[in-house]
């Protein structure tokens, strides 16, 4: 038995030899507004051909509706979705607009805070925890809580700095950021750190695994080594969009590795002149534990010892200071030491691509082509180098750093800012 709203996305001429197959196979069919058609008699099949073409219509016109929906909300520059965490949506339909979410920014904030000061993922997540706060779309705390994979998520979000992209990686929308870029970046560097001495990212199949993505769909592309089953000598290497077992991917897009490869090293060598920043981080000191330190040594103090008094007066001194000082957030201090951004790269290419947050979307072309790749990130390393030098973006991409290297590496690589401008400027007009 079919009954005809299957129909409702077909006119009645694609609907008639449907219709005639059903009936062949011995089949009913029937309307769900009115039980029985009887396409034996004319009143039926005139009945029939209305309600398929009222079907028809109403289908029509609801995807007009959509389509028209999804156009004004673009032109508005609107949101549409789920608002992603620390964000609601304030608005009219087809104009709404992410604002800070009272609550939930300010959780993510102490996110930031928590993250900056040295803690896990997992650390962070069992802090939600502790504080009974709900995981994202829920009203109550859950019974499994927060996972490290969803703080992550949240913060190597681009929307913590007022940015969503599309599947293609454009920028669809821009809001008010919750933290500065420069604490963004901080935090995906902290990140990025942790992650490598777990080592788990760094030991993947691929020099571009888990940082290249599909130009179809968006998804991650993996890495395949395949050896040919004619000449086993041969083995093939390169990424495929598959999607996961659950929801496997439509799109075909599978590449070589060796095209992406030189691609990825072109881009970086294109700008393998300029300076390698170290980063480092120095976590905050803790200051209850260095209280404790403190109280423990004065304790334990030998008084048979000639200088106990000197010392007893140094700890005093010292716990004092320290009961007086701020909290101290860590802090991120960036230097040049020297070496050239090639330098670092060819050492050690997946490490740097991870280090500067490099990420690659990649695209079949067609067989024989070569595949198109677009490299994200240069913008973020412009930015660090200028951070570390005093230098304005454009300065940083307008410079020949071959000689203001040599001409620093002279003075002993300053850290000084307005020495490293001085010296920079002095080589630029030579
Ligand atoms: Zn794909």
């Amino acid at each position: 038995m079919w009954k005809v709203d299957r129909f409702d996305r077909q006119n009645l001429l694609h609907a008639i030899p449907m219709a005639n197959m059903v009936l062949d196979a011995g089949g009913r069919i029937e309307f769900s507004t009115q039980r029985r058609i009887d396409l034996s008699d004319s009143y039926g099949r005139k009945e029939f051909a209305n309600r398929i073409e009222d079907a028809y219509e109403e289908s029509k016109i609801k995807s007009d509706r959509i389509r028209i929906s999804k156009d004004t909300i673009r032109r508005n520059k609107a949101f549409d979705g789920r608002p992603p965490y620390g964000y609601q949506t304030v608005g009219e339909k087809y104009n709404k607009q992410l604002v800070h979410d009272p609550i939930t920014s300010a959780i993510v904030r102490k996110m930031v805070e928590w993250c900056l000061d040295g803690d896990t993922l997992a650390g962070i997540a069992k802090r939600l925890d502790d504080l009974s706060i709900p995981v994202p779309n829920k009203r109550k705390p859950s019974v499994n809580g927060w996972a490290p994979k969803t703080v992550k998520d949240i913060l190597t979000s681009e929307t913590l700095i007022g940015k969503r992209h599309g599947a293609k990686g454009k920028i669809i929308n821009t809001f008010d950021p919750l933290i500065e870029l420069d604490t963004w970046h901080k935090l995906q560097t902290l990140i990025k750190m942790n992650e490598r001495k777990r080592g788990s990212v760094v030991k993947a199949p691929g020099t571009l695994s888990d940082i290249s993505f599909c130009g179809t769909c968006g998804r991650i592309m993996h890495y395949r080594s395949i050896p040919d089953k004619k000449n086993p000598a041969y083995v093939w290497t390169g990424y495929r969009c598959d999607g996961t077992s659950k929801d496997p991917s439509k799109c075909k897009n599978m590449v070589s590795a060796a095209p992406v490869y030189e691609a990825a090293d072109e881009a970086v060598m294109a700008i393998g002149h300029w300076p390698n920043v170290v980063t480092e981080w120095k976590a905050a000191l803790d200051v209850t534990a260095e209280l404790d330190r403190i109280e423990a040594e004065l304790r334990g103090l030998d008084y048979d010892e000639l200088d106990w008094r000197e010392t007893q007066d140094r700890l005093i001194a010292e716990r004092d200071e320290l009961k007086q000082s701020e909290v101290k957030a860590g802090e991120l201090r960036l230097y040049l030491d020297g070496r050239t951004v090639a330098d670092v790269y060819r050492a050690d290419k997946r490490a740097w691509l991870l280090e500067h947050g490099w990420t690659f979307t990649v695209q079949a072309t067609g067989r024989g082509q070569r595949p198109a790749v677009m490299v994200h990130g240069r913008e973020s390393l412009t930015e660090t180098i200028a951070k570390a030098t005093g230098l304005t973006a454009d300065q940083v991409m307008a410079v020949q750093w071959i000689p203001i290297l040599a001409a620093l590496q002279e003075r002993g690589l300053p850290t000084d800012q307005a020495e490293i401008r001085r010296i920079a400027q002095q080589a630029a007009s030579k």
